[in-house]
């Protein structure tokens, strides 16, 4: 099956889906989400595997060959490998990854490579226990490095990228740990802005440690050389000077790279959303599940990412935060 490529109102390809598979979590990230947990969906409310698979190899004929698995933390997903292996077979999918905190790595890293992930991205914000231990609320940094080294070990997954998200009062103290991280290791540090997608709705313009000042703080100590940039990359790359190891800096908030968003996000429940700002979703469980065929979802999907956003306006006067956290988006 092969359809029309997937196009949103502004011109802009669409060829990535962030698929949410569940929006329960064992972390209690600060920025993420309340310390008592938030209320969970239904069983019957998350979409099946069945039903996840059918939505992907429809977005996949349309195009999108980037399909990363996120949450919640995916892999406290009941079978979670099984899923990765169903998507794995999908026709046209070129890059199946997954984005975790890592606790889990330990007992599902080798499960989850042999279904085809053939990409990691692993959360980590501090590189000291204590810290981490604050900004998680859990206290589980050794585990979760053990998992890392043993993602290290499968070359079929490099390279495994970390994800430290960058909060100003926290993050000054993590830059120069973390560059020296990236410096003596295979893995690929980037930092990302802190987004207005907090559960306890904290964030402020203020609290962002923008890319641009940690990457000035790195280059006092280890010079950077800017890698050409990808296209849709969220990410822009330095090399250190001397040629040990890579940095990378996500800017969504100083630096939008909206223009040239190929992204759109499926949540458990089944909503498509069009940004990671989105006010707006679109129902995609309800048609499936009273009996709608691929043709009448590929409408529904066609007209939904029609619409996507042109941009996102955090920061701006009048932004409104989506009522949804990042956890019950997907990140
Ligand atoms: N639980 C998994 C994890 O933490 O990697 C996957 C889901 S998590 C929502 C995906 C990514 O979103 C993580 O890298 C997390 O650090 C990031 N994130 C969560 N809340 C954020 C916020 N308010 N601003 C920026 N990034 C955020
Ligand atoms: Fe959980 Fe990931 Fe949110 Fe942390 S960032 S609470 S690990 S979903």
């Amino acid at each position: 099956m092969e359809l029309e490529p997937l196009r949103d109102g502004h011109g802009r390809l669409i060829g990535d889906l962030r698929v949410s598979v569940t929006d329960r979590c064992n972390f209690r990230c600060q920025y993420c989400m309340p310390a008592e947990g938030l209320p969970w969906l239904e069983r019957s409310e998350i979409l099946s595997f069945e039903e996840i698979k059918r939505l992907v190899r429809l977005f996949c004929a349309m195009g999108v060959g980037d399909v990363r698995l996120t949450g919640g933390e995916p892999l406290v997903r009941r079978d979670f490998p099984r899923l990765a292996a169903m998507l794995a077979a999908v026709p046209g999918i070129s890059d199946l990854s997954v984005t975790t905190n890592g606790f889990l790595l330990e007992r599902d890293a080798e499960a989850l490579v042999s279904a085809g992930i053939n990409r990691f991205n692993v959360s980590v914000d501090s590189l000291q226990r204590d810290r981490f231990y604050e900004l998680t609320r859990r206290d589980a940094l050794p585990r979760v490095l053990r998992g890392l080294e043993l993602l290290a070990s499968f070359p079929e997954a490099h390279p495994v990228k970390v994800n430290a998200v960058a909060i100003r009062g926290f993050t000054e103290a993590e830059v120069i740990p973390f560059a020296e991280l990236a410096r003596r290791s295979p893995y690929q540090i980037r930092f990302i802005e802190y987004m207005p997608l907090d559960a306890d709705r904290a964030w402020s313009f203020d609290q962002v440690l923008t890319g641009a000042e940690i990457r000035a703080a790195i280059e006092q100590v280890y010079p950077l050389e800017p890698e050409p940039r990808e296209p849709h990359a969220t990410a822009r790359v330095y090399r250190f000077a001397d040629g040990r190891g890579r940095i990378g800096f996500i800017n969504p908030v100083s630096e939008p790279f909206c223009g040239d968003c190929n992204r759109v996000r499926l949540t458990a429940d089944g909503r498509l959303r069009t940004c990671l700002f989105s006010l707006r979703e679109t129902d995609l469980r309800a048609p499936i599940r009273d009996g709608a065929d691929d043709a009448e979802l590929e409408e529904i999907i066609r007209n939904a990412v029609w619409r996507k956003e042109l941009k996102h306006h955090v920061g701006e006067p009048g932004f409104v935060q989506p009522a949804r956290t990042m956890s019950a988006i997907g990140g």
